[in-house]
């Protein structure tokens, strides 16, 4: 028999077990091995019967005497069973079970039968019982050897098996299974016994030594091959082809001059660090933890300079827009005047800034339709494949922007079946455009790609109507005429048949001058970002009013009629070709997609980690030659998890807060002090300092009532009158929170009531109170995050959490909190009330969960694991010596388990 053997094919379990079996998972013989004891008990002498309470479970042994059933409140029974022991004497005294509605151990538990049970004796009245005990009924078979008197394995879950059941399949299991079927996959050097033996220990341990060692054996082998997978990864990692992204320095030296405050001599140590990895032809993958506060970004700043004036382009990807929104200002402050290039890409602006959905049929239309808030109108004839699908309701005369006056729209066209137009036919359509401009249209914009049209216009008035208000020409027309009266003189000149355009055109509706802007620019660029043309290159069928003076005499564009009221698009300015590739891109999850404008990323920074996953992380940084990888996290990690959640980066820490950080106090206040806590929130915000108000919707996922937010502000807007007050929450469409936070950070507003949207990386450092209501529903480390939002200035800070809860783990937990600002300190803290299940997404790293070993109490086993597995991969990085073949299996990543696993 193998480990591989499938249950199903031993003769030894019984077929009904098989369901159950596999309900928990367990296929084969090694599933069944794997599946580990929860605790064992000691049944080869059994504790005296107990003559007092005690907090410790004790495992006795007797006959069941007496049962009963009692009734209380109605329909509620208890299940008593009174149990005798075995050679009772004078002093012996009778343990009463107890079961509160638990209908079918009634149906187990018969007078004169042996029981083992297991719990913890109380004192109920005048008698000692125990409550909901584990009980096993002694049979008297011949399998009593294998569940009695010996240690005894106490499994996990068994659902639809029983503990004897499953015990006697492990029994089974164990004593088919012959030594040489077991393979130690241990280096020689670290083995202790084989794994066929600890195997064996592990569920029928001869001692409670042997029980021990044989746990350190199977925990080491399993965090052995956790180890081995993450050397892999890093090995591959820094196999795979790289190049240094290190400039000389003389562009980080300016910004560094410039920068208000010198650099903590961590953040000095790290950023060389970084410098180094950078400038080495191998891929940096290396994780920056800091503290919050500590100055991460400023690190990340420097790194990018490096990539930046090295030629290529960074990338920084932080968690919310509202980050990104952030950061994209910071970094404009700072760099800007060092003429660094910069680009916001943000799922809300990406989509703005993406081809309008050219191509969608009518299936797609009700998503276009939802999209960015503008209301996309079907022009021109409705379409003629519309047989089947109902057609949404909005019929053009509906929309209400159509009857505006002056509206400028931007419309793109296409060609039918992506017909490329050969240059003559764009010619055509481009002379056809301006035939028309200042007759029935202004024209801002135009673009003839190859097998599209983008268009900005203004339509002008047609006609009086019978009322004589004004009527413009509808975009219909407009469109109309284009198309025919390009179509067939483009079939002539191309020499084919056929139909030219689309019938379906889009339009949107400009809604302001910096939309209109970003259309203008967005167009008028729109073959050199889709690559149409090289950089730098020219592209003829491009027009925009001043596109003749920049051309210059003699341009191909003469010969296209011009004209354009110059007086309204003066303020359109192209931009100029070297400077649409930014130099450093800032956004969401929206860089992970294409058409994020990331042609060359020499480094990519990413924020706050523990936000994304592994796989997002590889889809960022996969691409050949490998980018230089930068991971920051504020959430501190205990040890044992960085060794394995990030076990294949390099870690840098900055272990200094910077100088002039006033300090934080932290309290914990019970709601009935609410009067003076407003009291001091109000002398702060005399002071001109300013506070955040964090109400208690801990999720934002959760489904957000908005009335009932707006409710919660307004109470504290009339608390804090007279002082201004903002509220913030995820369902604010970003554009308004951006503007939201701008006012906070300006000062315009004293105090933000907001849920944990403003969590991570939100920087104002005249804020100096934080005030947490409900402060017992957030984890500490979500609380330790919110009060790095204060702090961050000269001033003293306060950080209030409101808690009416009295239960001891609450209080002991928000009590870690005012003992500590230490964020390490937070983190173990956090790790010993919740354990690290989810302290960080252990389920984003991608590796498999451990059966046995625990990050928390085995680090020094983690340590040795990972020593053996680096010494291994370290000189033997592909397995190839004979000793180290054997190894392979470890190293090979399940599918679906790891990397595709997230996204
Ligand atoms: P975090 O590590 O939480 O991302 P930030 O990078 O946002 O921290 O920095 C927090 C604040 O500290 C910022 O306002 C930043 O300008 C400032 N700062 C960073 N480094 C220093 C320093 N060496 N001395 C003084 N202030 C600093
Ligand atoms: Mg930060």
């Amino acid at each position: 028999m193998q480990l591989a053997q499938e249950l199903e094919e031993c003769d030894w379990v019984p077929r009904p077990r098989l369901a159950p079996l596999r309900r928990l998972g367990i296929g084969t013989v090694g599933d069944l091995l794997t599946h580990f004891p929860r605790r064992h008990e000691d049944r080869r002498e059994f504790a005296g019967f107990p003559r007092e309470e005690s907090e410790k479970p004790i495992c006795i042994c007797g006959e069941v005497t007496k049962t009963a059933v009692r009734r209380f409140g109605g329909w509620k029974k208890i299940f008593e069973a009174t149990l005798q022991e075995a050679d009772p004497n004078a002093l012996s005294e009778p343990l009463v079970l107890r079961w509160f509605n638990l209908h079918y151990v009634q149906k187990m538990i018969a007078t004169g039968q042996r029981l083992v049970v297991f719990g913890k004796p109380k004192l109920r009245g005048q008698r000692i019982c125990m409550e909901h005990p584990e009980f096993e009924v002694i049979e008297n078979d011949e399998e009593e050897s294998i569940h009695f008197r010996r240690i005894t394995p106490i499994y996990p879950a068994t659902e639809g098996l029983s503990q004897r059941v499953f015990r006697g399949l492990v029994y089974h299991a164990l004593e088919n299974l012959a030594d040489d079927e077991v393979e130690t996959l241990l280096p020689r050097n670290h083995g202790t016994g084989s794994r066929r033996f600890a195997l064996q220990q592990i569920h029928f341990p001869e001692s409670m030594e042997a029980l021990a060692e044989a746990r350190a054996h199977l925990v080491f082998s399993e965090f052995f091959g956790m180890q081995m997978m993450i050397a892999a990864r890093r090995a591959q990692a820094s196999a795979r082809p790289g190049e240094p992204h290190c400039g000389s320095g003389e562009l980080l030296e300016s910004f560094l001059r410039a920068l208000p405050f010198d650099l903590t001599e961590a953040q000095a140590r790290v950023l060389a660090e970084v410098r180094r990895d950078m400038a080495s032809k191998e891929p940096m993958n290396r994780l920056l933890q800091g503290d919050v506060g500590s100055g991460k970004t400023v690190v990340a700043i420097g790194a990018m300079l490096l990539a930046v004036e090295a030629g290529y382009q960074a990338a920084f990807m932080a968690p919310t827009q509202i980050l990104a929104e952030q950061h994209y200002a910071v970094l404009g402050r700072w760099l800007e005047p060092l003429g660094v290039r910069l680009a916001l890409r943000t799922g809300a602006r990406s989509e703005e800034n993406t081809p309008l959905p050219l191509f969608a049929q009518g299936e797609r239309r009700s998503e276009i339709r939802g999209s960015a808030g503008c209301q996309p109108a079907v022009s021109g004839s409705l379409p003629e494949t519309s047989s089947g699908i109902t057609e949404p309701n909005y019929h053009r005369r509906r929309l209400p922007h159509f009857e505006r006056p002056w509206a400028k729209y931007a419309i793109t066209f296409a060609t039918r079946r992506h017909r490329i137009l050969s240059e003559a036919a764009r010619d055509i359509v481009m002379e056809s455009i301006l035939r028309w401009n200042e007759q029935r249209y202004a024209l801002y914009a135009a673009c003839v790609m190859p097998d599209h049209v983008h268009l900005l216009i203004e339509p002008m008035i047609e006609r009086d109507d019978d009322d004589g208000k004004p009527v413009f020409f509808p975009l219909t027309k407009i469109l109309h005429t284009i198309k025919s009266f390009t179509a067939n003189r483009i079939n002539k000149t191309e020499n084919v048949k056929g139909v030219v355009w689309e019938t379906e055109s889009f339009d949107r509706v400009i809604r302001s001058e910096s939309d209109l802007q970003e259309k203008f620019g967005y167009i008028t660029s729109n073959p050199w970002e889709s690559k149409v043309v090289a950089p730098g290159a020219g592209y003829l069928w491009v027009w925009y009013p001043d596109v003749e003076a920049e051309r210059g005499e003699g341009g191909r564009a003469q010969i296209f009629a011009a004209g354009c009221r110059e007086e309204q698009a003066g303020s359109l300015r192209y931009p100029a070709p070297e400077n649409r590739f930014p130099q450093i891109i800032i956004g969401t999850h929206a860089l992970l997609y294409e058409g994020a404008g990331l042609e060359n990323p020499g480094l990519v920074v990413i924020d706050e980690q523990h936000k994304f996953g592994v796989s997002q992380r590889a889809r960022l940084t996969s691409r050949e030659p490998a980018p230089d990888v930068l991971v920051m996290t504020a959430t501190p990690i205990p040890r044992t998890l960085t060794m394995t959640v990030y076990g294949d980066l390099d870690v840098s820490i900055i272990d200094q807060m910077p100088a002039n950080r006033g300090k934080i106090v932290t309290a914990v206040r019970d709601p009935s002090k609410l009067t003076d806590v407003l009291a001091f929130l109000r002398k702060e915000l005399e002071a001109g300092r300013q506070a955040y108000v964090i109400y208690p919707l801990i999720d934002e996922s959760e489904k957000l009532d908005v009335k009932a937010a707006a409710a919660e502000f307004e109470l504290w807007r009339e608390r804090l009158r007279p002082f201004r007050c903002d509220l913030l929450h995820g369902r604010i469409p970003a554009p308004e929170k951006q503007a939201i936070m701008e006012r906070f950070r300006r000062g315009e507003t004293s105090a933000l009531i907001s849920t944990t949207v403003i969590e991570v990386g939100v920087d104002v450092p005249n804020a100096t109170v934080m005030l947490v209501e409900n402060a017992e529903r957030f984890g500490l480390a979500q609380l330790h995050q919110l009060r790095g939002r204060i702090g961050r200035g000269e001033h003293k800070s306060y950080c209030i959490l409101l808690s009416t809860e009295k239960l001891p783990e609450t209080v002991t937990k928000l009590a870690v909190l005012e003992r500590t600002s230490n964020g390490f300190e937070v983190a173990e803290a956090d790790w010993e009330q919740r354990g690290p299940g989810d302290l960080l997404g252990t389920a984003q790293s991608g590796l498999p969960a451990l059966k046995l070993g625990n990050l928390k109490t085995d680090m020094g086993l983690m340590q040795r694991a990972r020593a053996a597995a680096n010494a291994i991969m370290e000189w033997d990085p592909k397995l190839e010596a004979a000793e180290n073949q054997r190894f392979r299996p470890l190293v090979v990543e399940e599918r679906g388990r790891t990397f595709s696993h997230v996204s």
